[in-house]
């Protein structure tokens, strides 16, 4: 991956940006709370782009109508790390699925309308760059990924 300064906030909006269209026509919010200040992290920012993507993505299918998604950030002080969460108030994940839903070729949608690749692929990319990616399902609440991201050293 290339290493780069990466603006987390901006990768995040020019997600969302890219997701808003099809999320107003299915009357789904998309929420952001962001940390006040601009975290900035040494990262690939396409590759990023593309675990936003994939998981902000599931999560407009999840709800599939009339709903909210939440994209947060967080500094984590004690780990020195920035954290994205992508909650969402769909159906969540059934806890028979939890432990299946990053193995490759894994989905719940119909023939045609999904690979199964999304979450799999984002959990090499998230590795590969160094961070964490965890699932909660708060279900009948709907489905958080938390991501965590290295702050970039010396970065207060
Ligand atoms: P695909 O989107 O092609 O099905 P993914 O790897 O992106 O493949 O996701 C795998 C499965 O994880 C989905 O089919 C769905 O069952 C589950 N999933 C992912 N995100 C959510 C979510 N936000 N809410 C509920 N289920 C989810
Ligand atoms: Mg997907």
């Amino acid at each position: 991956p290339v290493e780069e300064e990466v603006d987390l906030h901006r990768v995040l909006d020019e997600t969302i940006a890219f997701l808003e269209n099809e999320a107003r026509h299915r009357n789904i919010a998309i929420h952001k709370e962001y940390m006040a200040d601009e975290p900035t992290i040494i990262s690939d920012s396409s590759q990023l782009q593309q675990v936003f993507l994939n998981i902000i993505n599931n999560a407009i299918d999840a709800v599939e109508q009339d709903g909210d998604i939440w994209v947060r950030t967080h500094r984590d002080g004690k780990k020195n790390s920035i954290t994205v969460e992508i909650a969402d108030n769909g159906p969540g994940i059934p806890p028979e699925h939890l432990s299946k839903i990053f193995d490759p070729f894994f989905t719940t949608k119909r023939t045609g309308s999904g690979t199964g690749l999304g979450l799999s692929i984002s959990y090499s990319i998230v590795k590969k760059l160094g961070g964490e990616i965890v699932v909660k399902s708060n279900r009948p609440k709907g489905a958080v990924f938390t991501l965590s991201f290295p702050a970039r050293q010396g970065a207060d």
